[in-house]
């Protein structure tokens, strides 16, 4: 092959492949990353970029971190893969012992899944199916304004109406909704939930607790949520938490739900929970929920299962994960994170072009002054995530939002190096 045919990574990627949430029609090049480094990825050229929404929320120590890496490696020489339905094995055996532990009561079971969205579509089949189980034809199902559970179509049912959803949604069932409390009032958002709960018709609320990501990064308080939860519970109502992108430690705790006095019933998590190095997901239930599919009759089994349900590898690199949670000096590192992002919501606070500065644990995020209307496909954070790149910083915004959810190996010297990058492309003339 002569030179000028030999062609680089990206080139051979735009020949075949077809790029998530991407139009391939104008995509730019895809960065070619060969090696990821902590909180860096190394490209091709050997130029490194700070990875600063850790690879779609999911890379929580960072890239290529040595102890999952070896945890998957001696799992995939032991055990790589089992039929689920029937067997079990230890990694998954371990899992659920110590993340059934961390969570705590009233969570009980885990049942296993391949992502978030899967995850989202096992919590509303628990929800709807425990009562049918139970005898009760409920089928009211309430979800959040702004929200975004998935891509498979029980989750975006309960996702917002909106860009992401518009061609299917002749295909979507339909859902109650309510205000976001980001949106509106108390009194507001608990007169729609009145309405929500009425009649003991209604199966479940999911939500995405204390941050609505992809729907805009929209915050809300603790003490909301727990008024939420607290209120749907007495009126006989399940609650789901979508902890996909909330969980590990993104709000500073392990969960939002360890921000509450209240609790869910069910807990989807997923994207940290192999330290983002391998798809798997878990539904996580309380007692009273698994208890309404136990019967003589196997008509009342949860009919439901992937074939790489509790991958031994996902499990052996989620059981790493957690024991680098357990080190204090992980801790201290999500601790620090806390702080910065905190102090820089202040000092953004002071920057005339961006609005609405905001902060829960690990993830700041902010929304740019621009004209136009809102939403996913406003280009304006675009042009900002194009300058960012250029000085080695990955961003990729939501429309006019702008969020930084960096991996917590970051580096403060590193963080302070993106907020200053940030402040300063804000202020672009341009
Ligand atoms: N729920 C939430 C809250 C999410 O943020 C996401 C993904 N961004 C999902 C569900 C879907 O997860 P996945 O992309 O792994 O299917």
């Amino acid at each position: 092959m002569s030179n000028s045919t030999v062609r680089n990574l990206a080139q051979r990627d735009q020949a075949v492949i077809w790029h998530p949430y991407t139009q391939m029609s104008t995509a730019a090049e895809p960065l070619p990353v060969v090696r990821g480094d902590g909180a860096r990825l190394i490209l091709e050229d050997g130029r490194s970029i700070l990875d600063m929404i850790s690879s779609w929320w999911v890379t929580v120590h960072g890239h290529a971190h040595p102890k999952i890496a070896d945890a998957i490696g001696l799992q995939a020489r032991t055990l790589e893969q089992v039929i689920f339905a029937g067997c079990t094995h230890p990694q998954a055996v371990e899992l659920a012992e110590r993340l059934l532990v961390k969570i705590g009561a009233p969570m009980t079971r885990v049942f296993f899944t391949d992502d978030g969205s899967t995850a989202v579509e096992v919590g509303l089949k628990m929800a709807w199916q425990y009562w049918q189980n139970r005898g009760e034809n409920r089928t009211r199902i309430i979800a959040m304004e702004h929200a975004y559970h998935g891509d498979t179509f029980g989750a975006m049912s309960v996702s917002a109406r909106s860009v992401f959803t518009q061609a299917f949604n002749p295909l979507l069932f339909e859902v109650q909704s309510i205000p976001s409390p980001a949106d509106v009032s108390e009194e507001v958002l608990f007169s729609a939930l009145a309405e929500a709960c009425r009649g003991d018709q209604a199966v479940a609320i999911i939500l995405e607790p204390l941050v609505q990501g992809a729907g805009g990064m929209k915050m809300y308080s603790p003490a909301v949520l727990d008024r939420i939860v607290n209120y749907c519970q007495e009126k006989g109502v399940l609650v789901i938490f979508d902890e996909v992108m909330t969980g590990f430690y993104r709000t500073g705790k392990l969960l939002s739900a360890h921000h509450l006095q209240h609790r869910p019933d069910i807990i989807c998590l997923s994207k940290g929970l192999t330290g983002g190095f391998l798809p798997m997901a878990l539904t996580v239930c309380s007692d009273a929920v698994y208890e309404a599919f136990l019967s003589q009759d196997s008509g009342r089994m949860l009919f439901h299962g992937h074939s790489f349900t509790g991958n031994p590898l996902g499990c052996a690199a989620a059981n790493a994960s957690l024991s680098l949670f357990e080190r204090p000096e992980t801790q201290a590192r999500i601790a620090r994170i806390v702080a910065l992002q905190a102090k820089a919501a202040e000092f953004f606070g002071h920057n005339e072009r961006v609005t609405n500065v905001r902060q829960t644990g690990t993830i700041l995020a902010m929304d740019l002054v621009q004209e136009g209307p809102a939403g996913y496909l406003n280009a304006s954070g675009k042009a900002i995530a194009q300058h960012m790149l250029g000085h080695g910083i990955l961003i990729r915004p939501l429309g006019e939002v702008i969020y930084l959810m960096p991996p917590y190996v970051t580096e403060p010297e590193d963080l302070e190096l993106v907020y200053d990058r940030l402040d300063h492309e804000l202020r672009r003339p341009d």
